[in-house]
């Protein structure tokens, strides 16, 4: 190659790579505006609503089973969720809670601890220093997988004498759920509830109270999960998310509340349509608590996902008759589809797309912390 020719084609690829830095450049930019428009809404309070096991033919099923208009229509920015795991595919809840609570892919069973086995501070720890109230709110065992990645760590999502034991020295204010008999029978014979009240908790049992001290809340109502929609659960899921925004707005600071559908996931693990729907319903109505506080509010983010489909469940046709639908079910575990992500409120715009569970902690984190 002559020197001339050389020099010249050295000068067009200095060129190229300077164009393409300023205009990565211009692409940064143009990021950090969108991103500082969205924070000037401000957000001040995140409801994060996780369906366990909530595709979206489960979402569809609010379409046909519901007497009105479904909650879920309310949202107005919809992206999807990737939810493998760090060992599996398909993901289960554990490792998929502690990717939305933590923003890290671990494996299956993890709770709150990365792939080995370390533990990974959670958006609850993260926030809660900094003067925000924090709430966790499910219909199983409130030491169950999903909730547990909120508040805990540890290696096996089975340890639930652990977990409650991390809950009780927890930074969270208000929780409500089942799983008593982690507190208070346990084999180390340990009496958490007595340590909960050492605490600054006040300790409900019996059922949900109309209204809360200013003490830190311990909602306790079942030994284990809580009853099913079909066995009489009522409307303890919408009502104790009333009560829960009721006693974590009264902080100028902020909030940030998790409340999750659980048995959504227990309904297709059994490839039980009716106790699915049903179950689906009143996590619909508690989307409709949240939405209601949101709206009248203007500084709340209502976010909703779940952490992987359970069932293979699809709405298919009665024996090929195309005006009736046939709930069926292609598995009892849980399934590798994406998985819906709603959001309505200031910042809801940056959750378009389709994405990683990690990236869900990522974007609620930056409403938290700089
Ligand atoms: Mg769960
Ligand atoms: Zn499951």
């Amino acid at each position: 190659m002559n020197k001339s020719l050389s020099i010249l084609l050295i000068g067009i690829l200095v060129a190229t790579v300077f164009s393409s830095c300023q205009q990565q450049e211009k692409n940064t930019t143009t990021e950090t505006t969108i991103l500082k428009e969205t924070k000037s809404k401000k957000v001040k309070n995140v409801i994060f609503l996780i369906g366990d096991g909530m595709g979206l033919s489960q979402v569809s099923a609010s379409q046909y089973y519901n007497d009105g208009t479904p909650n879920f229509e309310r949202f107005s920015v919809i992206g999807l969720s990737k939810t493998s795991s760090s060992s599996d595919v398909i993901t289960d809840s554990a490792a998929g809670a502690t990717a939305l609570a933590s923003g890290i892919k671990s494996y299956n069973g993890a709770v709150g601890v990365t792939p080995d086995t370390l533990a990974v501070e959670t958006i609850i720890e993260q926030i809660s220093p900094k003067g925000i109230s924090t709430g966790v709110i499910s219909t199983s065992a409130i030491t169950h997988a999903t909730p547990a990645c909120f508040y805990a760590h540890v290696k096996s999502r089975r340890m639930e004498e652990e977990i409650a034991q991390f809950l009780v020295n927890s930074e969270v204010d208000f929780f409500a759920g089942g799983g008593l008999k982690f507190f208070n029978e346990r084999e180390d014979g340990k009496d958490l509830l007595k340590l909960l009240e050492e605490n600054n908790f006040e300790v409900q049992r019996e059922k949900l109270p109309n209204k809360t001290s200013k003490k830190k809340q311990a909602i306790l109502l079942s030994d284990k999960g809580m009853p099913t929609m079909l066995e009489g659960r009522g409307d303890f899921l919408p009502e104790a998310t009333q009560l829960a925004i009721d006693y974590l707005s009264k902080n100028e600071e902020g909030f940030f509340l998790m409340v999750e559908g659980s048995q959504i996931d227990w309904g297709g693990h059994a490839n039980d349509a009716d106790y699915l729907i049903t179950e689906l319903l009143d996590f619909d109505k508690t989307l409709g608590v949240a939405l209601d506080f949101a709206k009248q509010d203007g500084e709340t983010l209502v976010i909703v996902t779940a952490d992987h489909e359970t069932g293979g469940f699809t709405l298919a046709s009665d024996d090929g008759d195309y005006n009736k639908i046939k709930p069926v079910f292609s598995t009892d575990g849980h399934s590798g589809t994406m998985v819906p992500v709603f959001a309505e409120g200031p910042g809801s715009e940056l959750f378009g797309g389709i994405y990683e569970n990690t990236s869900i902690y990522d974007k609620i984190k930056s409403f938290f912390i700089e």
